[in-house]
């Protein structure tokens, strides 16, 4: 499983993650939920050492896959976002062709090249987007529909064998069909990994995620069964959030 404790995160001298303690139990799907700006991309940013890249970031508390510590010296970001996936809300596939974006991680994992079409052709299987794009790989990835290039994004996490992938609002630029389909596959993939999902839809929370945490102002108000945070929640906050009353 994937976990955190004692987590604060500063930006300058705002805090913005405070005391966070949290699990994201094995193949299962967590719905992180709470309202804008309470520190769920900057928390989903953490496990993938992604604010090394901000000098103002000040991050302290443990971040944990199984046991291993994700900011130990033994072990390269590279590696960290190997076996942590991420998913963003603006699906951003590069600006290559479908096929050279799942080869990207590939090459940079050193995966043999003579090994790599077979794997770009089972992470798009995978992520229930081959059928569309088989006929020319060579075509370049923005011209895909919005949901196509997200199950592409999905494909190219997948193609890296994670243990986690974390999805930032997955499904939020896309209409419902897409929306609809992309959650056929998170569900899916759960029996290979575990999963986080950043969603503002509570409904799309209830439909796919075993597990539900809910954050206000940078902590962790409360986390439980989805049936139970939605259905009996402990915390007035909670049940004034899920309710709409925000
Ligand atoms: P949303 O639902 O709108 O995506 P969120 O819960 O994901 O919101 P974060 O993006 O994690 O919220 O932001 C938490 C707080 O940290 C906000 O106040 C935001 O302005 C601030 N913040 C985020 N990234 C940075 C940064 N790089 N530098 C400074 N402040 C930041
Ligand atoms: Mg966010």
């Amino acid at each position: 499983k994937l976990s955190a404790s004692a987590v604060n995160l500063w930006f300058g001298s705002k805090q913005v993650l405070k005391n966070v303690k949290v699990a994201f139990p094995e193949k299962k799907i967590t719905a992180l939920i709470g309202p804008s700006g309470c520190g769920k991309s900057t928390l989903l940013r953490c496990f993938n050492r992604m604010h090394e890249l901000s000098a103002d970031a000040k991050i302290e508390g443990q971040f944990l896959l199984g046991k291993e510590d994700l900011y130990a010296k033994s072990i390269s970001a590279t590696e960290v976002r190997r076996r942590i996936g991420m998913v963003f809300q603006q699906a951003n596939p590069f600006p290559k062709s479908i096929y050279e974006n799942i080869n990207y991680g590939l090459a940079i994992n050193d995966v043999p090249q003579a090994e790599r079409a077979g794997i770009i052709e089972n992470a798009l299987k995978e992520s229930y987007i081959w059928d569309e794009v088989r006929d020319d790989l060579q075509k370049p990835a923005t011209r895909l529909s919005g949901g196509q290039q997200q199950r592409l994004c999905i494909a190219r996490a997948v193609a890296l064998r994670p243990e986690v992938i974390l999805m930032d609002e997955p499904c939020s630029a896309l209409d419902p069909l897409s929306t609809s389909k992309i959650e056929e596959l998170i569900v899916k993939l759960k029996k290979d990994y575990t999963i986080v999902i950043v969603t503002h839809n509570m409904q799309q929370a209830q439909r796919i995620a075993d597990k539900t945490v809910f954050m206000y102002l940078g902590e962790i108000i409360e986390e439980g069964d989805t049936a139970d945070i939605f259905g009996k929640p402990e915390k007035d906050l909670t049940r004034n959030y899920v309710n709409g009353h925000f």
